[in-house]
């Protein structure tokens, strides 16, 4: 009997797996039913921005926390997908350090040629899952916003591809019931432009309030403050940014840190993370975790140890991203198809226990990209996703944290090479601190030059 497989999701994660499949297929690999399950009514998860906060025109909860005029915090170059190069889309080389539109366009390109889409539900979020024991499958329950009706269907296997960084984690401190200002969570940051000439709190020292803060200064933020509970990011900011210890209180306005100092603030953001959320997964199949680069009960990051029929990608803190969530998709996809066999529980579970130990030694975040570049490494090598130069991604996020810790408002104005095709990046055409305008034809196009004016117009 062919398989039935429930994908939830249709991010990079949950399309890297119908990728997976397709290319399988076209290889004579045996059919397999894929229903990927999507809530959103289009695909590419986070990078499908909307101008939406809280619920969606479903009255689900809004997933994309991404915001205009967000560009890749990192080099493109250490996420390329290894079967389908920047070059390949675009038909030329680009620069580093694409906004979202343009990596949104890529993530598309590939799915679009596989001609994945019509194995996409869209509109139709997960409500529940079951295992069954008597047979050995799961019960997948869905709402079909389209047709409006709740529905069960049986699967063989199912994906857990539904991220993680969409259900905010909110902090309380004292004064703000009070406090006369905006305070949202980074989830709810849609437009740097509202907080302009605004004196700007941001609560967290990790990418949120390091880019949103970036943004906000970009967009004429009159001052930035950042407050950190263990340590500060320590960049080299411009003038208008300070960092300060965690915020203990507001009082109006004022806020005050734990190092006895105040500073009158407009509106705070809180960048304070985002909790692993699966409401449609009983204790059972429920993973658990802070983010960190090894949640523990996933053998090889991706096979539910407690029950092997079901899989989760993408669940790790991520330096790897695109790369690493193909190299999940293609293991998950060999064991489905039994050409990976599985050890016993204990077995995995103590493989999976021999990563945690080496996880919690990494002192640094050399060691952190180091760690990650062998977890993606040991995948690809069990499997026939296209293989790439690990070392060189590891030595371009390195590069690229250097540029960061030189200066941390031009580093998206460097350029690297592809670890794909060895082409040489070019120099994008504005410096990222002058491109106010993120669309996909503002980056590939040549900067717009006013024609010269004409003799009889000069002087009108
Ligand atoms: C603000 C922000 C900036 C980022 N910037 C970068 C960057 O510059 N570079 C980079 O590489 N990565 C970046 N990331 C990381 C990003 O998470 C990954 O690039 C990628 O989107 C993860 O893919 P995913 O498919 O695992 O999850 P997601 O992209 O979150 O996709 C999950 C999908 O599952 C769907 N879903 C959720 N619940 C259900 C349900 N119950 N039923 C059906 N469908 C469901 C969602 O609608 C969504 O489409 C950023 C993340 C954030 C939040």
């Amino acid at each position: 009997m062919t398989k039935r497989v429930a994908i939830i999701g249709a991010g990079p994660s949950g399309l890297a797996q119908l990728r997976a499949f397709q290319s399988a297929f076209e290889k004579g690999a045996d059919p397999v039913e894929l229903v990927c399950f999507e809530k959103q009514s289009d695909w590419g998860g986070q990078w499908n921005y909307t101008w939406r906060t809280g619920l969606d025109a479903n009255g689900e909860p809004v997933h994309s926390s991404m915001y205009r005029y967000l560009w890749s915090n990192g080099p493109k170059e250490c996420l390329e997908f290894a079967d389908y190069s920047f070059e390949e889309h675009f038909g030329k080389p680009i620069a580093s350090y694409p906004p979202r539109a343009v990596l949104w366009d890529y993530i598309k390109g590939r799915v679009e040629k596989s001609g994945v889409r019509e194995y996409i539900r869209f509109n139709c979020p997960v409500r529940h899952v079951e295992y069954r024991e008597n047979d050995g499958t799961f019960l997948v329950t869905v709402h079909d916003h389209e047709r409006d009706v709740v529905e069960s269907e049986i699967f063989d296997h199912v994906v857990v591809a539904s991220g993680h960084f969409s259900t905010p984690n909110v902090p309380e401190f004292e004064g703000f019931e009070a406090f006369n200002g905006r305070i949202l969570h980074a989830h709810d940051f849609r437009d740097a432009l509202e907080f302009q000439g605004k004196n700007l709190l941001l609560v967290g020292s990790s990418y949120s309030a390091e880019d949103i803060g970036s943004q906000c200064y970009k967009y004429g933020a009159r001052s930035i403050t950042t407050s950190y509970r263990t340590r500060p990011m320590g960049f080299d900011w411009p003038e208008n940014w300070e960092e300060k210890p965690l915020l203990q209180r507001v009082d109006g306005n004022t806020a005050y840190f734990a190092d006895g100092t105040s500073k009158q603030v407009d509106a705070i953001i809180l960048c304070t993370g985002y909790l692993h959320h699966f409401p449609f997964l009983p204790d059972t199949l429920r993973l658990q975790t802070n983010n960190r680069l090894w949640p523990l009960g996933l053998y090889r990051g991706v096979v539910w140890e407690d029950n092997p029929g079901l899989f989760y990608l993408g669940m790790q803190d991520q330096w790897y991203t695109f790369n690493m969530f193909d190299a999940q998709a293609w293991y998950v996809r060999d064991i489905i198809l039994e050409r990976i066999a599985l050890p016993d529980r204990e077995t995995m579970q103590a493989d999976s226990q021999a990563w945690r130990e080496r996880e919690e030694a990494l002192e640094d975040d050399e060691q952190m990209i180091r760690f990650q570049g062998d977890y993606v490494a040991s995948l690809i090598d069990a499997t026939d996703y296209p293989s790439f130069d690990i070392e060189g991604v590891n030595r371009t996020f390195l590069e690229w944290e250097q540029h960061k810790h030189t200066d941390i408002m031009t580093f998206r104005d460097k350029s690297y090479s592809s670890l794909m095709t060895g082409t040489q990046a070019p120099a994008h055409h504005t410096r990222w601190l002058d491109a106010m305008d993120d669309s996909l034809e503002a980056f590939l196009d040549a900067p717009a030059r006013r024609p010269a004016a004409k003799p009889e117009e000069a002087g009108s």
